[in-house]
């Protein structure tokens, strides 16, 4: 059934990007080639309920056969099945997904799609589940999604930067016209950073979830601590080295294959990143840095494991990283014939606290399980001095009567 679900989202992701790209462009382009776009969409559309059809009838066939279908994924099927029939039912997707805790990008893009088609560009919805997706979009492998959440931002009039791999897409009026906007409203680009009036002060102000939210990370990890359940089991590979220097620290990219499993949920490792300090305090004291670890499960769930580095002996795997940071901002950098292992960044006890929070940079959407190890790595001063980024740390924010645990 799992199966089934994930070729109907990638079928509805399919649709959307289509919709969005198209919407965009028109908006760009002045309606030009518009007869060229709506066929394009319209036959898209078609095959996309074809398969649909497919997935609906091989699903029915092991309803029968099963005993207990799943039947949040037949409802969701239902709600799809009758939004392509109807032209478009946002609200039963919508109903749906509001059950959920957490939205995977593809299904906030999905969604977000879906009321743009409905409810305009303009809607502060569908540019709030635009911008979630592209905060939790996998930058490397998701480029699709990324793609049509920033076209579709900046089509809606929204200062965002478009990265030049999906400017391919587009021609060179609509590349022009941007280009132009950019220029007379630079002021507007959503900017932020560690100092200053772009601190993390004034994130609230263009992200109201950083500003307003009650479950906000990091956090100074004080005890009494209840005792946690959790039990983390890591299988990282070898992979190839992906260096990523996305402008606000060193991000390391991982192909698939990672993952985290807490009790009988699996996560796949994204990346992994970098902090200086390290945002978490333990008992009131930052360690020299923190490696992040970001893992996403199927449902969307996000779950990080913390990795304090305190200064002390040099640091094999941060000898690897450093000896490849990425020449250029903004693009991966791949080091040909350089592999790389996550798992020789995690120390041998996995003891950990636990505490429900946030991603510590904007849009600070919550909903995510934290996991700081309490067993810290050591990183040398020289390779701490070497690290791009003078500051790149979040304060600590409000408990707000949330409990930490501690397991392991
Ligand atoms: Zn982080």
């Amino acid at each position: 059934m799992k199966k089934h679900l994930r070729l109907i989202l990638e079928i509805l992701l399919g649709i959307c990007l289509v919709a969005t790209a198209a919407l965009a462009y028109w908006n760009f382009s002045a309606k030009k080639h518009l007869n060229e776009q709506v066929a394009e969409l319209s036959e898209q559309l078609d095959e996309a309920k074809e398969s649909l059809e497919k997935v609906h009838e091989e699903a029915d066939a092991s309803k029968d056969a099963k005993a207990e279908p799943d039947n949040t994924a037949n409802q969701e099927m239902e709600a799809l099945k009758s939004a392509f029939a109807n032209g478009v039912v946002l609200q039963d997707v919508e109903t749906l997904y509001k059950a959920q805790k957490a939205l995977s990008a593809e299904r906030q893009v999905g969604m977000a799609s879906l009321r743009l088609l409905t409810k305009g560009a303009q809607d502060p919805d569908t540019i709030a589940a635009y911008q979630k997706a592209l905060e939790m979009a996998e930058w490397s492998n998701r480029l699709q999604t990324v793609c049509a959440a920033q076209n579709a931002l900046a089509a809606a009039g929204q200062k965002v930067k478009v990265l030049s791999e999906c400017k391919k897409s587009t021609d060179k009026e609509a590349d022009a016209k941007e280009e132009h906007a950019k220029k007379d409203d630079k002021a507007h680009d959503v900017h932020w950073g560690y100092e200053g009036d772009n601190g993390p002060e004034h994130w609230g102000d263009a992200f109201p979830v950083c500003g307003k939210g009650k479950k906000q990370s990091p956090l100074n990890i004080v005890g009494p601590f209840e005792k946690s359940k959790d039990s983390l089991s890591v299988d990282y590979k070898e992979g190839p080295l992906k260096m990523f220097n996305n402008g606000h620290t060193i991000q390391v990219n991982i192909e698939p294959g990672s993952t985290l499993t807490i009790g009988k949920e699996t996560f796949d490792l994204l990346q992994f990143h970098f902090h200086r300090p390290s945002e978490e305090q333990v008992e009131g004291k930052n360690a020299s840095m923190v490696a992040h670890f970001v893992h996403k499960s199927k449902e969307g769930k996000l779950a990080v494991i913390g990795v304090l580095l305190n200064e002390g002996k040099d640091s094999a795997p941060i000898k690897t990283l450093w000896a490849n940071l990425p020449p250029k901002e903004g693009e991966e950098f791949l080091p040909s014939k350089v592999t790389f292992n996550p798992a020789s960044m995690l120390p041998k006890e996995m003891a950990f606290y636990n505490y429900e929070g946030s991603l510590t940079t904007p849009p600070c959407t919550e909903g995510v399980q934290f996991y700081i190890l309490k067993s810290p790595m050591e990183i040398s001063k020289q390779q701490l001095a070497k690290f791009p980024y003078k500051v790149n740390a979040r304060p600590v924010q409000s408990l707000n009567g949330r409990k930490i645990s501690a397991g392991g």
